[in-house]
């Protein structure tokens, strides 16, 4: 492998986002390929036994076992950091992958957690559910008051963690306040930002210590893969996430890591395209429909504090409808937008969170973080966004809207 200027950090880092997506974190073979090479390998062989010893005690900078190394994988871990603004990344197998280790790796017995009880369904499976088993505590909120936060603070709190906008509702939380309550407090605050990515919102930038990822939504951003990335300081990476990844294994492919590279090219134009055919979908369905939860709409009650964190408004936004009866009937009517609970997709995709993405959740907790039975998500893709009206159009007909 050659270290290209790709490769090089003092170089790297001043690019614009737009070149780094590109070409931050190419490593060159002897070939000199223009795109990243897929290796496809679990092992690495070594030239002596001396170097095999020098490469485990880490006085060689070679690889030796994919777990712990892979070239493929760490040209996306090194191309996520930048466009993050982050010291170091690494890359898991899936969103879940990411956010378990993001909390298990520096949770411990006796630890309290606060997170924003709008979630989405598995990262409240994991507040609510897995971490109690191991003796940690949390305290579930209101993530968009302020006030919540600080008052859920306890001597043993260690980790805030939620996500803005949240899945589905699109609450919004304040990160430069809450990130700061954070670091006043020695709390370490974790983000899932998976909604925006770095293409639309770079938490680092208002003060988050760790932000998490489903690479599977927007990073990929094509349907194609499961994947996960954590960011943070190189101190984080390398002493608090590192030693459990390498132990526990929640690996991302390195063929996955090559579909996601190769999505990472493309993101910053999918994601400020979907988000504009998102406005327009937005448009039209305000007023159309009783409810509309977007971001990038005034109607929204956090619209002025979204628009100052986040470049554009995302491809993703709720709204509801009478009950579930009618969201399914609605459901049942498109033509063009997929039933399907996946996001961050080219396509034009919906789903009713409280029957799909929410159904694990119990009905009590989807009432209190606002998960109406009415409730619909759509992620609005890169199809003509006329088109994508004109479907919703014949369907809220049928539906009686
Ligand atoms: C999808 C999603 C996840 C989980 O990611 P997977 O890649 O499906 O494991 C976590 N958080 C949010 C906000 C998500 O939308």
């Amino acid at each position: 492998m050659k270290r290209t200027t790709g490769k090089d950090r003092s170089i790297t880092s001043t690019w614009r986002p737009a070149t780094q997506a590109i070409r931050a974190g190419t490593w060159r073979s002897e070939q000199n390929e223009t795109s990243e090479a897929l290796f496809l390998t679990s092992g690495y062989s070594y030239e002596s036994a001396e170097i095999a010893e020098a490469r485990f005690r880490g006085e060689d900078a070679g690889m030796t076992y994919s777990r712990l190394q892979n070239p493929t994988v760490a040209m996306l871990e090194e191309r996520i950091a930048l466009l993050d603004g982050a010291e170091a990344c690494r890359v898991q197998a899936s969103g879940m992958a990411a956010m378990t280790a993001a909390l298990l790796c520096q949770l411990s017995a006796g630890d309290h957690v606060v997170a924003g009880r709008a979630a989405f369904g598995s990262c409240r499976w994991l507040v609510d559910q897995l971490l109690p088993r191991f003796g940690v505590t949390s305290t579930t909120i209101d993530a968009r008051d302020n006030a919540q936060w600080e008052a859920a603070i306890r001597p043993n709190t260690k980790v805030f963690f939620f996500e803005t906008p949240a899945n589905p509702t699109m609450d919004i939380v304040d990160l430069a306040f809450v990130c700061g309550l954070a670091k006043k407090h020695g709390i370490t605050s974790v983000v899932d930002n998976a909604f925006c990515t770095a293409a639309l919102q770079r938490p680092i930038e208002f003060g988050a210590d760790v932000v998490a990822y489903s690479a599977t939504k927007l990073m990929d951003g094509q349907g194609r893969v499961l994947a996960g990335a954590v960011v943070g300081t190189a101190d984080f990476i390398n002493n608090v996430l590192l030693p459990f990844q390498r132990n526990t294994g929640p690996n991302l492919s390195p063929f996955n890591a090559w579909v996601v590279l190769k999505g990472m090219e493309t993101l910053d134009l999918r994601a400020r395209r979907q988000s504009e055919n998102a406005l327009a979908v937005g448009h039209f369905l305000e007023g159309r429909v009783p409810r509309i939860s977007h971001p990038g709409l005034p109607s929204h009650p956090q619209h002025n504090l979204a628009m100052q964190q986040m470049d554009a408004c995302g491809p993703i936004f709720s709204f509801e409808v009478e009950d579930r009866k009618q969201a399914f009937i609605l459901l049942d009517a498109l033509k063009l937008i997929d039933i399907s609970n996946n996001i961050g997709d080219a396509r034009s995709l919906m789903c009713h969170n409280a029957s799909t993405t929410h159904y694990s959740v119990s009905a009590e907790a989807r009432a209190e973080m606002g998960v109406s039975e009415g409730m619909l998500r759509i992620n609005v893709g890169l199809e003509d966004p006329h088109d994508v009206i004109a479907d919703l159009d014949q369907a809220l007909t049928k539906a009686g809207l």
